[in-house]
C-alpha cells in the first residue's frame, strides 16, 4: 500500500502497489499538466481523503474524462473516466507517490496528441 498525496496534504489516494511503469502522454491536457500516470482499477486506488477537496476538469460536448486537482495547492491528483462506457480505471499522478525511495520504473510515452499509440519506453522515473 502506497499513498499519493498532494503538496498540501488535503488529498490522499491509497494505491495497492507501486506501478510497474508510468505513462507520459502528450495530448492537449496531459502535455500541459506534466503528469506521469499510474493506472489502477478502481478497487486498487481509493481516494481516502479529500474527495471533496478536488476540482474536476472536463471539456467538450460529451466529456469522457474528469481530471482532478487539489483546489488548495493545485496538484493534479488523478483522472477517471465518465459515462457508462468508461473503463474501470483510475489514473493516479505518480508524481504524488513516494517513489523517491523506490526502484525507478520505465516511462512509457503515449502519443495522445496524434497517433493514439504507444511510442515505447524511454528512460526511468524517478531519477
Ligand atoms: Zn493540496
Amino acid at each position: 500500500m502506497l499513498e499519493a498525496t498532494c503538496h498540501c496534504g488535503a488529498v490522499c489516494i491509497q494505491v495497492e502497489s507501486a506501478p510497474a511503469r508510468v505513462t507520459e502522454c502528450n495530448c492537449s491536457v496531459c502535455g500541459r499538466l506534466g503528469a506521469l500516470w499510474a493506472y489502477y482499477r478502481s478497487a486498487q486506488a481509493k481516494v481516502v481523503r479529500g474527495a471533496e477537496a478536488t476540482a474536476a476538469y472536463s471539456w467538450g460536448d460529451a466529456p469522457s474524462i474528469a481530471f482532478h486537482h487539489c483546489r488548495t495547492c493545485g496538484c493534479t491528483t488523478h483522472y477517471t473516466g465518465l459515462g457508462a462506457d468508461a473503463l474501470d480505471r483510475v489514473a493516479v499522478n505518480a508524481r504524488l507517490l513516494p517513489l523517491d525511495r523506490a526502484a525507478p520504473v520505465p516511462v512509457r510515452r503515449f502519443d495522445g496528441r496524434d497517433s493514439w499509440a504507444s511510442l515505447g519506453e524511454h528512460g526511468t522515473w524517478p531519477w
